[in-house]
């Protein structure tokens, strides 16, 4: 009999990646929409990464490459850590796969048994959730609302490090929040985790993109002490307008390098050799671009700050870093529009898509259906376009 036997539990159960399937609807509309939606910078890496992609192809870099990454490769990411100040790390401590996505879901896969239990402040990006789900693993999430600049404090990471937890996953700074950990509140963090015996996962996909003069604060530098637990993922694809080239690095204790080459090597065998020359030739070179597009990212959120100041349905924590404000808009919830009550973040998505031609994402697949994400890393004419659509919005409920 063709009768087709079940798939495994956790792919049964595991939705599609909620934030790129939304994107895939809204780039398949034939409408105009000022695009709030997913996280991709508009900028385009330097010319530098082109050549060095096609000088691999020419060269004929089609074959294998070693599972632990293009020496090259590792050897500019060194040196990028080395400008954070981080300089103490060498070949052993690192490990490379296909962006900073695959690296978490590798992680998920060495570190956890099925039945862990996972720390995950919320609001945070959905994929910690599915990753989780995939690997069997519980995920524990202490809500960090608005009041508190949507931070985890250490009071509440105490309380979610009761039991038997085996992580915690700190993203800094944060999508979908855009909120930024300084020293001192590292520091408090810190002082937390060195009674608990837990791995740390720091994604700093964000990390060049702080709205202050210094470095993003990082607990490598405030606690070094918890080095041996603690790995930093970082990722190509936001840093250098490069998402689809899918390129991440960790650095990380060296067992734990060695047994994601190790799945690597029984998985993907090795990132592309054109995709590792055009990562190192990113990581390789000038940086100051970086710096500009922050420049750049930040007169963006003036603008939606500013914008929304005048709203009182709208309360905002003012972001740090990274590209994303997420708006409480509960206040809406129970207005009319014509005769359709806006009752959810969905509703208010739905209802911002329909008529007003703005994409933004429903907070609740952050963990918080109060809120709505805006990814505002699109032309700033756009974003002004945004901002007043969704105020006329606001407006028009009643
Ligand atoms: N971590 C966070 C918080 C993100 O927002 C993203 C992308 O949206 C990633 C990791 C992974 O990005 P990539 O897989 O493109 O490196």
């Amino acid at each position: 009999e063709g009768v087709m036997p079940d798939l495994a539990t956790a792919h049964r159960n595991t939705p599609f990646c909620p934030i790129l399937e939304l994107a895939g609807r809204i780039q398949s509309r034939d409408k105009p929409v000022v695009d709030f939606s997913i996280g991709v910078p508009n900028f385009t890496p330097p010319q530098r990464v082109y050549d060095a992609a096609i000088a691999a192809i020419h060269a004929d870099q089609c074959r294998y490459g070693p599972s632990r990454g293009e020496a090259g490769l590792i050897a500019a990411y060194l040196h990028y850590l080395a400008q954070l100040g981080q300089d103490h790390f060498g070949p052993v401590n690192i490990a490379v796969g296909q962006g900073g996505k695959h690296l978490l879901y590798s992680l998920f896969q060495v570190l956890f048994e099925p039945g862990d239990t996972v720390v995950i402040p919320a609001p945070c990006w959905p994929t910690y959730f599915d990753i989780a789900r995939l690997s069997g693993v519980a995920v524990r999430t202490p809500y960090c609302g608005l009041h508190q600049g949507y931070k985890l404090d250490p009071a509440t990471l105490e309380a979610a490090l009761r039991g038997r937890v085996v992580a915690l996953v700190l993203n800094n700074p944060s999508n979908p929040t855009g909120a930024l950990y300084s020293q001192a509140e590292l520091a408090a963090l810190a002082d937390v985790l060195r009674r608990h015996d837990v791995w740390i996962i720091s994604d700093d996909v964000y990390q060049r993109f702080v709205y202050t003069d210094e470095p993003c604060p990082h607990l490598l530098d405030v606690a070094p002490d918890l080095a041996s637990r603690i790995i930093k993922v970082d990722s190509i694809s936001k840093l250098y307008g490069m998402p689809g080239w899918r390129a991440g690095l960790l650095a990380a204790p060296p067992e734990v390098a060695e047994a994601v080459t190790v799945l690597n090597s029984n998985s993907i065998s090795n990132m592309p050799p054109m995709v590792a020359a055009a990562a190192a030739a990113a990581l390789g070179g000038d940086q100051g671009f970086s710096q500009q597009m922050t420049h750049g990212y930040q007169a963006r959120r003036d603008i939606l700050l500013t914008a929304f100041d005048s709203a009182p349905q709208i309360r905002c924590a003012r972001p740090g870093g990274a590209f994303y404000l997420f708006p409480d808009i509960s206040r809406v919830f129970g207005s009319m529009h014509g005769k359709q009550m806006i009752s959810t973040d969905e509703d208010l998505c739905n209802l911002l898509l329909e008529d007003y031609g703005v994409a933004a994402v429903p907070g609740r697949h952050f963990g918080a259906p109060d809120n709505i994400r805006l990814s505002y890393a699109i032309d700033a004419d756009q974003v002004k376009t945004g901002a007043r659509q969704i105020l006329r919005c606001l407006a028009e409920l009643e």
